[in-house]
């Protein structure tokens, strides 16, 4: 092997793993030292707020009451957009903005993440063709700044939408524009952001919760947290703290005696169906009277959605109803030949948006900005945006830290700072074959993991060296490894069982058992790295069982009331524990 084909030279950072050892360390700092900025919530705006904090040398610990991305950070469509849909609504600086962070992904931060997708809208009329075509020609001038990194849009005619969408029923359309954007897996980005925080000294203490805010002198200096694993309560110090806690920041606020609602919870769902039973070469994007619904590849799956509609009931496992699911089903089958029904879906899953609160009756069209507020000195909280944009808010949201402490802090560059597992990737996708060899695994296994570690890929196969039954497939239908479990607890903070099964993987909805089959196996592999005994292992299964039990029953029910009562029931594995 000469140089050019030589595997990276391999970066250990010991900073950035995420086992037990950081949790307990994290707790310590919680208890011990006062901090900088304590950020409450690791989904995908506190984690970049953390890494903001941590990247401008400032000393930052995350809280989290559930597991890395658990809110709304696992539960989206997965895209890294500007939002087509958003450019009808005049919100020309936002879809700007993200564009321009869809572009910083997709190139420097998180190649390895961050992927190109191509979607076909099929256009029925002449002057739709018209408008849609200058609307879709305007977004991808708005992402033209620097070198080009997504192919511009094209048209096509009915007789080629006929043989490249064979799934599109005769006179579902007259042709079809077809145009480039950008897709992630969301939960492992998080995953990915987490760790890259912690390698600049940022600590993350999942399952623990902030159960009160401490003041002195008018202002809010600290927090009680409660550590959901043990039971015990922490007396945190810091400087600001920082509420990113999505659809839960009023709370956060009410805490600090301030009563204003800012964020309302809409919910949104997606159904999983099998590649086979939708036969198309590239996504599909339909109009819908209020908004959009799309069909997004996603492995070996379609992810189908959105909804958007007002929730007010339990916000950690909002529900999908019968209703949600007819809705979308019955929207893509006025498209399709073979038309779905409820035995094709894999899977189903659900997420709240944390929008800001606004003039509108319908959630569809309330603005996707997002607003930093010091409601009282000590607190800066972040509400509303998008994933995409993310970075972007955590940037403000350090700048009003800044202010609010009066420092003099150096301006976020967090533009320039790649998410671990960027660095060494593209030179790996390029070998693929030579690690297959080397590591003893098959190419296509390499490219699994290089799509999910990027360079990070040695910690699994490392893990194989030594027991080369982890290289074995958790479940046969799903390219899962054994491995990747035990890595999920040692560098990446899993917990709990329905932490691998839901967001270390996504065994969840793309099991057609919805991961019940593999709970037990991957409970025992978790066993081994976490000291369960056998009682404390079939609590997990049993919890998680439950869970799907109760996902599935909420799914047969009409209404929001009756189907949230269903997953009430069954609570949330981290309060059984205490
Ligand atoms: C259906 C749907 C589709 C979407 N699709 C897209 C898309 O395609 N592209 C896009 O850019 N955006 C999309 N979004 C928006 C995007 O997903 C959200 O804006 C983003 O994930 C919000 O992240 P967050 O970190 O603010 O909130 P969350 O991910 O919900 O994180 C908040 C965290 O705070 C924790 N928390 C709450 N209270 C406490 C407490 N007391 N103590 C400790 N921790 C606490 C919660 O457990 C949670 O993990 C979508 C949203 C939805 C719902």
């Amino acid at each position: 092997m000469d140089e050019e084909t030589n595997p990276p030279i391999r970066q250990d950072y010991p900073e950035s793993i995420l086992g037990s050892q950081h949790r307990r360390e994290a707790i310590r700092r919680l208890s011990e030292e006062r901090l900088d900025v304590l950020v409450i919530g690791a989904g995908v705006t506190g984690i970049g707020c953390a890494l903001d904090a941590a990247s401008r040398g400032m000393s930052v610990a995350v809280v989290e009451q559930h597991d890395l991305a658990s809110g709304t950070s696992s539960r989206s469509s997965k895209l890294i957009h500007g939002g087509l849909r958003y450019l009808e609504q005049f919100q020309f600086g936002l879809v700007k903005e993200a564009l321009a962070e869809r572009n910083l992904l997709l190139s420097r931060l998180a190649p390895h993440l961050v992927t190109r997708v191509d979607f076909l809208y099929p256009v029925q009329r002449l002057w739709e063709r018209l408008y849609a075509g200058l609307g879709i020609g305007l977004y991808d001038l708005m992402a033209s700044r620097g070198p080009r990194l997504l192919p511009r849009h094209h048209h096509l005619g009915r007789r080629r939408v006929a043989r490249d969408a064979p799934a599109l029923k005769d006179g579902s359309h007259k042709g079809a524009i077809v145009y480039s954007d950008a897709l992630v897996d969301d939960a492992r980005f998080v995953i990915s952001a987490a760790r890259t925080a912690a390698k600049l000294g940022a600590s993350i203490a999942t399952s623990t919760r902030v159960v009160g805010l401490s003041r002195s002198n008018d202002r809010v200096s600290g927090a009680t947290v409660r550590c959901l694993e043990s039971g015990r309560e922490l007396q945190v110090s810091c400087g600001t703290v920082v509420n990113a806690t999505g659809v839960w920041s009023d709370d956060i606020e009410a805490y600090a005696g301030e009563s204003n609602s800012r964020v309302r919870a809409s919910k949104g769902i997606h159904l999983v169906i099998h590649k086979h039973r939708i036969n198309l070469e590239s996504g599909l994007i339909l109009r819908t009277t209020d908004s959009v619904l799309f069909v997004i590849p996603s492995g070996s799956h379609w992810i189908v959605g959105t909804t958007d509609s007002d929730w007010h009931l339990n916000r950690s496992h909002p529900a999908a109803t019968h209703r949600d699911i007819t809705y979308l089903l019955g929207t893509l089958n006025e498209v399709l030949t073979h038309p779905l029904t409820t035995d094709d879906i894999v899977g189903v899953y659900v997420g709240l948006r944390p929008l800001l609160d606004g003039d509108s009756d319908k959630t569809s069209k309330l603005s996707r900005e997002h607003a930093v507020t010091t409601s009282v000195g000590g607190l800066v909280s972040i509400a509303g945006g998008k994933y995409t944009t993310y970075r972007v808010m955590a940037a403000d949201t350090i700048n009003a830290v800044r202010i609010d402490q009066g420092l003099d802090l150096p301006e976020s560059s967090t533009d320039q700072v790649p998410l671990l597992g960027s660095e060494g990737y593209i030179k790996l996708r390029a070998q693929i074959g030579e690690i297959a060899e080397m590591s003893g695994v098959l190419p296509a296994t390499v490219d699994h993991l290089l799509s999910r570690q990027g360079d990070r890929i040695y910690e699994v196969l490392d893990l194989i060296k030594e027991d080369i039954s982890l290289a074995e497939l958790i479940d046969p239908r799903l390219p899962y490894l054994r491995a990747e479990v035990v890595h999920a607890v040692r560098f990446e903070a899993a917990l709990h069982l329905e932490d691998v099964l839901t967001r270390r993987t996504r065994l969840s909805i793309e099991s057609p058992d919805r991961g019940t089959n593999s709970a037990l196996q991957v409970a025992e592999l978790m066993a081994r790295e976490l000291n369960w005994d056998q009682k404390r292992v079939d609590s997990e299964v049993a919890h998680y069982l439950d869970r799907v039990a109760a996902e599935r029953a909420s799914n047969e029910q009409f209404d929001d009331e009756t189907a949230d009562a269903q997953r009430v029931a069954v609570g949330e594995v981290r309060d059984n524990f205490n």
